[in-house]
C-alpha cells in the first residue's frame, strides 16, 4: 500500500460493520447516508502547525459550544471519489487538484493550508482501513463509488471574531450509487432571478459551507417550480451565467465550440470542468472560456446555434440540461441532436475514472 511521507497513527474500530451488513449497504447505498468505519483527523494549532495525524473510528465529534465554526462559519470542504476498477484496485481522480482547491479555499477563509502530501496521504490512509467500502460496479452503466468528504473546521473555543488558533481537518467517506438510477436523463434548471450565489470579492470561488447555506432558499424555489438545480447569474448585472448550485455549465455550439463561463472569483473551479476542457480539445471541439449571457443562451437555443447545454461535477459527472425555467419562460435545449456531445464526453471521462480506457493525461492516483 503506498504511504505518504507523514505517517498516520491507526486506531482501528473495535466495532466494524459486519461484512453482511456492509454488503447490503453497498448493494443500494443511495448518496450520503451511510459512512465507513473510520475517519481521518489532523489537528492544527497556531504554534504547532499540522500534527496528530490519525485514522480513528468514525463517530461524533466533541466540540466546545464556543467553537468558532459554530458561530462564524469558518469552514471549508472538498468532494472527491474513489473508484473500484475491474481488477479490484481502487483509484481516485486528480486529487492534487482538490488539494490545491482546498488551499485556495483555506486562504480565502483565513484557515491554514494543508500540503498535497497530507491531503493525498489522508485519503490513502483512510482507504487502507476502509478499502472494502468501495463498491464494485456491476456493469459499465453502474457508476457506484466511495464519495470522500475532506473538511476543515475552526475548533478554537473563542467568541472573538478573528481567524481561529485551533483547526481540525477530517475526512469521512460514504458509499454512493449511480447518480441517475434509470439512465442519464436531461434535468430542468431553475434560473434564480432574486437570489445571488456570490459577489465579486466574496467567497464564490471557495468551497465553503456558507456558499451552500446561502443557496438553499434558491434551491427551495427551484423545487417549487419542479426543477432539480438552480442556475445563478452574476450579482452585479444579473446578466451573465455563472454556474449551478453545485455544478459548472457548458454550452455546445453547432460549429463545434464548447463554451463555459470564464473563471472569476465568483465561480468555483470544478475539477470536472477543467477535465472537460482538456477532453474537448482531444475530441476536436474548440473550448472557449468567456462570459456568456442569459440572452445568448435564450437566443442560441431559439436559433439552434446552441445545440446542447450540460452541467458537470464530481457527483453526477455530466448532466444534460433539458430546459431552463424562469418566472415567465421555458428555454428548451438539447433539441434535435439530443445530448450527443455531452454523452460522448461523459463516457470518455467515466472510462478513464473506472480504468476502462488509457489514462493518457495521468489523472489517476491509486489509493
Ligand atoms: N460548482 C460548485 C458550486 C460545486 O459545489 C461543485 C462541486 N464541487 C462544482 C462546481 C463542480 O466541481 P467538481 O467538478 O470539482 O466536483
Amino acid at each position: 500500500m503506498p504511504t505518504s511521507s507523514t505517517s498516520f497513527e491507526i486506531l482501528p474500530s473495535n466495532q466494524p460493520t459486519a461484512d453482511s451488513i456492509r454488503d447490503n449497504i453497498l448493494a443500494s447505498p443511495g448518496f450520503g447516508k451511510y459512512f465507513t468505519d473510520h475517519m481521518v483527523n489532523i489537528r492544527w494549532t497556531v504554534n504547532a502547525d499540522w500534527h496528530g495525524h490519525q485514522v480513528r473510528p468514525y463517530g461524533p465529534l466533541t466540540l466546545d459550544p464556543a467553537a468558532s465554526v459554530l458561530h462564524y462559519g469558518q469552514e471549508i470542504f472538498e468532494g472527491i471519489k474513489a473508484y473500484r476498477h475491474a481488477d479490484g484496485s481502487v483509484w481516485t481522480f486528480r486529487p492534487e487538484k482538490n488539494a490545491e482547491r482546498l488551499r485556495k479555499s483555506a486562504r480565502r477563509l483565513a484557515l491554514p493550508e494543508l500540503s498535497d502530501d497530507d491531503f493525498i496521504g489522508s485519503l490513502k490512509s483512510l482507504l487502507a482501513q476502509d478499502h472494502a467500502w468501495v463498491p464494485a460496479p456491476q456493469s459499465d452503466a453502474d457508476e457506484c463509488s466511495l464519495y470522500l468528504r475532506p473538511f476543515m473546521i475552526a475548533t478554537e473555543a473563542f467568541l472573538g471574531v478573528r481567524p481561529a488558533h485551533e483547526v481540525d481537518y477530517y475526512v469521512i467517506a460514504s458509499p454512493a450509487a449511480s447518480y441517475f438510477k434509470g439512465g442519464v436523463s436531461p434535468v430542468s434548471i431553475w434560473l434564480s432571478s432574486h437570489y445571488k450565489r456570490a459577489a465579486a470579492g466574496g467567497t464564490g470561488f471557495a468551497k465553503c459551507g456558507g456558499n451552500y447555506a446561502a443557496s438553499l432558499a434558491a434551491q427551495k424555489e427551484a423545487e417549487a417550480h419542479g426543477c432539480g438545480q438552480v442556475a445563478f447569474l452574476d450579482a452585479a448585472e444579473s446578466k451573465w451565467i455563472e454556474e449551478l448550485g453545485g455544478m459548472n455549465l457548458f454550452f455546445v455550439f453547432k460549429d463545434g465550440r464548447l463554451v463555459t463561463p470564464r473563471l472569476t472569483d465568483t465561480i468555483l473551479e470544478g475539477v470536472t470542468r477543467n477535465s472537460v476542457l482538456t477532453l474537448a480539445k482531444d475530441m476536436g471541439l474548440t473550448p472557449e472560456e468567456r462570459p456568456i449571457s442569459i440572452d445568448e443562451w435564450r437566443e442560441g437555443a431559439a436559433s439552434g446555434e446552441i445545440t446542447e447545454v450540460f452541467a458537470c461535477g464530481t457527483a453526477a459527472v455530466i448532466t444534460p440540461v433539458g430546459e431552463l425555467v424562469t418566472e415567465n419562460e421555458r428555454i428548451r435545449v438539447n433539441g434535435e441532436g439530443g445530448c450527443e456531445v455531452a454523452m460522448r464526453i461523459r463516457k470518455t471521462l467515466l472510462d478513464i475514472q473506472y480504468g476502462r480506457s488509457e489514462d493518457k493525461h495521468g489523472w489517476l492516483t491509486q489509493l
